[in-house]
């Protein structure tokens, strides 16, 4: 699977893409990258991506042109099925990214990710795309960490990422409404504060059954579940 983000800081992305199991998906072919910085597509001396609202307004929004050419550059050199591949457009009002459409996107080939900066993008940019993602309902500087969130949050369900497929079945919000069960290593008791915190009993007897009916039990509590209570009460 591929994954292309349109940028005007493409290297601020680097550390997270080049560490842990994002640089083990692209060393292992699952996954590729490739980062585009926007500004290859400007024609003018200062390499001008923004400009002032029409309208009038606070801040700056980022030009239609060097976009609508960059994608069209980008869209040409790509050689993957339309049907397999969206271009997806991070904004603050989009729709709200989740497991769900994790899901449904790893099953892609290619995804062009335009990361806005300023005040958002010239409007006119939703006629070339497919989709506007937000990341949650809060406002962040630039749409490389939502590119980065959405690049993770489906990397980890492509097969031969995860060592342990398992992990993925029995995560949070892999089935709708379901968290995952409290976990817990060693010690089997944690001193602090001259407190102690002990790890429920029934993880510690080694009865299969009764701590997957345990687990089933923790799972099926959403929202309400409180992991915090069985640590003080050690049941
Ligand atoms: N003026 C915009 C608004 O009120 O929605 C916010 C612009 S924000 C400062 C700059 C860029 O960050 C956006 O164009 C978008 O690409 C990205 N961004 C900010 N918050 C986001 C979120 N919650 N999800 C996805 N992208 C986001």
């Amino acid at each position: 699977m591929k994954f292309k983000i349109l940028s005007i800081f493409p290297d601020i992305l680097n550390s997270y893409l080049e560490d842990s199991i994002i640089k083990r998906a692209v060393a292992k072919k699952i996954i590729k990258i490739e980062k585009y910085d926007l500004r290859n597509w400007t024609n003018d001396r200062h390499r001008t991506v923004d400009d002032a609202p029409y309208g009038g307004g606070a801040g700056m929004l980022m030009k239609i042109e060097p976009l609508y050419q960059a994608l069209k550059e980008i869209k040409k050199k790509s050689k993957v099925d339309v049907k397999k591949r969206k271009i997806i457009l991070l904004s603050a009002s989009g729709k709200t990214w989740n497991q769900k459409l994790a899901k449904q996107y790893s099953c892609l080939e290619e995804i062009i990710f335009i990361c806005g900066r300023y005040e958002g993008v010239d409007a006119r940019i939703k006629k070339f795309i497919d989709e506007e993602i937000s990341i949650g309902d809060y406002v962040l500087t630039g749409g490389e960490l939502p590119a980065l969130v959405i690049i993770d949050s489906i990397t980890r369900l492509l097969p031969g990422v995860l060592g342990n497929s398992a992990s993925i079945e029995e995560e949070s919000h892999n089935k709708k409404n379901v968290l995952e069960y409290p976990q817990y290593t060693r010690p089997a008791i944690f001193v602090a504060e001259g407190k102690k915190y002990a790890v429920p009993k029934v993880l510690l007897k080694g009865n299969h059954a009764q701590i997957k009916d345990w687990r089933h039990k923790k799972q099926k509590t959403k929202k309400i579940n409180n992991h915090f209570a069985d640590i003080k009460s050690g049941n």
